[in-house]
């Protein structure tokens, strides 16, 4: 392609809006433009690496044996209630209406469309499994669309799913997928590790999410350094600790508390650290119901893992007004004494203290010397806390590091969540009737693309990987001469009938802007023509992530870029 005929719009300043480096960078090398919050056009330069991404998606998925389908983007509400995901989705659904004023919605998801798919045409066990795959533009009203292509409201996912007879065929095709993932970010060129991740109300360990890592990334993963082991905070579990306090039991006492709200406040003034505080958190359930959650203060409470010991699908911080309807007291001074028709839930490490400090339920005060059984019932003990940095691993019991990921993609067994809602069934050998056992899998591929960016770039630019550069070559002939452009024009022609993809920049600008923009833009290799080279009977080629450059006589470019592309070396 010749810049002159392509559409990059490059910019040199900083895009205000833009607070991560790659959607500062995707902007100023002309990738994307947005449209609306969360809403991007991809540009022609933008497209060429999406569409490379999907294709690696393609390849090995293809040589899983899943297959590729279209599915439409638009699904009628009727399936969205036969899961009640109609309700439970909320407000991150794109809902719309037809003409008859018939309900619709944009899918975020498809395991609704792709199960009605399923029931409708598959009878038989000689049908499984069956992995079926597509690459498709996705909608989800996110809370807080940002950063650029990492979290659009519209954007392109690649959604899989897989149909198996029972658990442990189940297991296989997860496997596979698993595996076609590995590959998938291996070619990519990411930096990435495969996590456990929350699995829901379901459980199990069949659920791993794909980080990249990067400091910028919105997740945060425990792992082992000693072992595999790594797994989302989220997810993480903890074990109790070895053992209870021995402290003996002090008498309890109320102490006054002035304006002393937060953990910090009350450690502060009560001369004391945040482990022998317990925050008590008021929540409420789908059932309108209102439950105590208490955790030390210095851990923090997981709503994922508190639902799940519930079996709850909602859980929302009671309202200041709420709390003081039940607690006589403001927010900040909660506890669990003398708490009337509220379930109390403690996690583990609350229930191994002794002689603690909770709020008092009357404003400005707090109880000390407290001791769970003695002063006031706990309904459930569980793991309720995120994992944290120097918490003991599951697997060595050393302890457990902290890093920053960006989630891009996740693989998840749904057992027959699905199938038993949607009647999704197959006959066995006999003549018996099951439900499909199903599996969902998912990469974002803006969000790939982006993540690449974060881990792949210096202070002019992007680095890409080659895999995934929208091109090989960015070719820079530097001075204006005759024997400049014939040397040029042949060489593109060269690398053009190879398959090489090149990217020509045949403006009228100044060595120094196009040195820029080829920076920015980050084609692996950049090979520069100019008069005084030549004069000397040689081309520079500069590798972008290096920086180095080899002079090579004209004649030995194109081999010289072949054995560096075969090689994927830059
Ligand atoms: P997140 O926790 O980041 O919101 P998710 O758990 O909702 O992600 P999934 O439903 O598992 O994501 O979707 C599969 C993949 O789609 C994710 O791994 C991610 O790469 C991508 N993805 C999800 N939401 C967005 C978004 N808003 N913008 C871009 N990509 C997204
Ligand atoms: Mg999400």
């Amino acid at each position: 392609m010749r810049t002159s005929q392509m559409f990059i719009p490059t910019l040199r300043e900083d895009p205000g809006e833009a607070e991560i480096i790659s959607h500062r960078l995707m902007l100023r090398a002309g990738m994307i433009r947005k449209l609306a919050a969360g809403m991007y056009t991809y540009l022609p330069l933008g497209l060429r690496v999406l569409r490379k991404i999907e294709n690696i998606i393609r390849e090995e998925l293809n040589k899983a044996g899943a297959q590729e389908l279209l599915m439409p983007i638009l699904a009628p509400a009727e399936l969205w209630k036969e899961t009640d995901r109609w309700n439970q989705y909320g407000k991150e659904l794109f809902r719309c209406q037809d003409r008859h004023e018939r309900d619709f919605c944009l899918g975020p998801t498809h395991e609704e469309v792709i199960t009605d798919l399923f029931r409708r045409e598959v009878r038989s066990y000689r049908q499984l499994p069956v992995i079926l795959y597509q690459i498709q533009t996705k909608f989800r009203d996110e809370i807080r669309p940002r950063f650029g292509l990492m979290r659009g409201r519209e954007f392109i996912m690649k959604d899989a799913y897989s149909f198996d007879k029972n658990e442990a065929d189940a297991l296989v095709s997860y496997q596979k997928m698993y595996d076609a993932y590995d590959r998938i970010f291996k070619k990519t060129g990411l930096q990435f590790r495969a996590v456990e991740a929350d699995t829901g109300l379901i459980g199990g360990t069949s659920s791993h999410e794909f980080m990249v890592l990067a400091n910028t990334g919105e997740e945060l993963i425990v792992y082992d350094p000693e072992e595999s082991y790594a797994a989302n905070v989220e997810r993480a579990e903890v074990s109790p600790p070895k053992e209870l306090s021995k402290e003996p039991l002090k008498p309890l006492e109320k102490v006054k508390t002035p304006g002393a709200k937060t953990v910090e406040q009350v450690c502060a003034l009560l001369h004391t650290s945040p482990h022998s505080l317990v925050k008590t958190l008021l929540y409420k359930t789908e059932g309108q119901e209102v439950i105590a959650v208490l955790i030390r203060g210095d851990h923090q409470a997981n709503e994922i893992k508190i639902k799940r010991s519930l079996g709850l699908h909602e859980l929302t911080l009671a309202e200041p007004d709420m709390v003081q309807a039940l607690t006589a007291a403001p927010v900040g001074f909660s506890g669990p004494i003398g708490l009337q028709k509220v379930k109390i839930l403690a996690d583990h490490a609350v229930h191994a203290l002794h002689n603690f400090i909770v709020g008092g339920n009357e404003a400005d005060t707090h109880f000390i010397n407290v001791n769970c059984e003695r002063d006031f019932q706990i309904d459930l003990v569980a793991d309720l806390r995120q994992a944290q940095e120097g918490d003991a691993s599951p697997m060595s019991g050393g302890p457990l590091q902290t890093a920053r990921g960006i989630e891009v993609g996740h693989v998840f067994m749904l057992g027959e969540k699905y199938s038993k809602k949607m009647e999704a069934t197959y006959l066995d050998s006999n003549g018996q009737e099951h439900w499909a056992v199903m599996g969902c899998y998912g990469i974002g591929v803006g969000r790939a693309a982006a993540a690449a960016i974060e881990q792949n770039h210096d202070e002019k630019g992007i680095m890409w990987p080659i895999p995934i550069a929208p091109f090989h070559v960015h070719l820079l002939p530097v001075t204006p001469s005759v024997e400049v452009g014939t040397v040029v024009e042949s060489l593109y022609t060269e690398l053009d009938k190879l398959g090489i993809e090149v990217l020509l920049d045949d403006r009228d600008e100044r060595a120094g802007v196009k040195f820029n923009d080829a920076d920015l833009i980050g084609a692996p290799f950049q090979v520069v023509v100019g008069d005084k080279g030549l004069a000397k009977n040689t081309i520079d080629i500069k590798a972008r992530r290096t920086g180095e450059v080899v002079k090579l006589p004209p004649s030995e470019v194109t081999k010289w870029i072949i054995d560096k592309l075969a090689d994927r070396k830059e």
